[in-house]
């Protein structure tokens, strides 16, 4: 039978252990989607720290209108020991969501059987979150500088930018997905109780979309004290909104509390529909054990798993879930992130063994 080929991704590999994790996950999502008889068509573009070094820029200048052509962007991770973070990530990974205005991040944190939390299995089995992170202003908005530079007295300056649309459209975004999940629960994570300006905006405009949606069940936390919710008791969570910074911390703590760092996916989204979603894991690109081929690939597998369900492609991702789930249960084998001794290649071999 002919495959449909419906799908144009564009792949960003990025630095570090990104194009070893990137490899695995498309190695999973191509066989998945073979086996509903669907191609994708590929293409690479080497952009990030190397391309730097050649060209003191992180993509090409027409970078953003390359991927406009795309129904998809998969992403590996962005980083160099030899080049400021700040630099790489504004060069490329910022540069795209920003760019693309995708102002959603979402961050999906579930417990699975058999992957060990640091948390005791009663308290971690209720941990089934979804962080919704604003993704284009806040704490990140690039908006400051620095005065009297160099002299004693030097100031710096980081100014948190809250807009009326800005933070309407992320908790519109946030309401809509609470509606699609069975507990249609949504928590507020705020500072509004220190920050008086910004932060109320953010507040405010939460309750003013609240109420199109009568439905949906809400409480307000600071974000302080989230962090304790989410450790002593995780079934209180089920969808948080979140600012750029708060929702950057928050969903860290939210993979390390499911497992590792190394499971982590997220995707950036814009509701645009004639503008790509970018989907990444969650983890940057860990120095520590670039060429080792011992990083967890579950996290690129995962956000690979993401663009499919995003892309329409509900049956190949569910395929996905249900063998990262049989994987775990059956104890991996895992990475040593997880515990285990296994490498990318086997864990990869082993989750394409459970599609088929
Ligand atoms: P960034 O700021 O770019 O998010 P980071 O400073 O948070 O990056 P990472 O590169 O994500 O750091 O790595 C943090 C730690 O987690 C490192 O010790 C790294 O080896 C480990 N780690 C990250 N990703 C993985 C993975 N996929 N598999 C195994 N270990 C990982």
């Amino acid at each position: 039978m002919k495959q449909l080929n419906k799908h144009n991704i564009a792949i960003i590999p990025g630095d570090g252990i990104g194009p070893e994790v990137i490899n695995s996950g498309l190695k999973v999502i191509r066989r998945s989607l073979r086996l509903d008889n669907i191609s994708i068509k590929e293409k690479v573009y080497n952009w990030g720290s190397n391309y730097y070094k050649k060209h003191q820029l992180m993509m090409p200048k027409n970078g953003l209108e390359k991927l406009k052509q795309h129904n998809a962007i998969f992403f590996g991770a962005v980083g160099d020991e030899k080049i400021a973070d700040d630099i790489t990530l504004w060069g490329l990974r910022l540069k795209i969501c920003q760019g693309l205005d995708q102002f959603a991040n979402i961050r999906p944190s579930k417990y699975i059987e058999g992957i060990k939390s640091p948390l005791d299995k009663k308290i971690a089995k209720n941990i089934d979150w979804l962080i919704v992170r604003e993704n284009s202003e806040g704490e990140y908005a690039g908006s400051g500088g620095i005065v009297h530079r160099d002299l004693p007295i030097e100031i710096g300056s980081e100014v948190a930018i809250f807009t009326k649309e800005g933070c309407r459209r992320i908790h519109d975004y946030a309401f809509k997905l609470a509606l699609k999940r069975p507990r249609k629960h949504l928590t507020l994570i705020t500072k509004s109780n220190a920050q008086r300006h910004g932060m109320k905006l953010w507040d405010k405009m939460f309750y003013e979309v609240k109420r199109k949606y009568p439905t949906i069940k809400t409480e307000k936390l600071l974000v302080d004290a989230a962090t304790a919710v989410m450790v002593n008791n995780p079934e209180k969570i089920d969808v948080m909104v979140a600012t750029n910074l708060h929702a950057d911390i928050l969903s860290d703590l939210a993979s390390a509390l499911s497992g590792s760092l190394g499971i982590g996916a997220t995707a950036n989204i814009s509701t645009d529909k004639k503008i790509p979603s970018m989907f990444e894991p969650i983890h940057g690109s860990a120095f520590d054990i670039v060429g080792k081929n011992i990083a967890n690939p579950i996290g690129a597998i995962w956000s690979g798993m993401m663009m499919l369900e995003h892309l329409g492609e509900k049956k190949s991702a569910a395929r996905i879930f249900k063998a990262i789930k049989i994987y775990a249960n059956k104890n991996g084998p895992f990475t040593p992130d997880l515990g285990g001794i296994a490498s990318t290649d086997q864990v990869t071999n082993e989750i394409l063994k459970l599609l088929d």
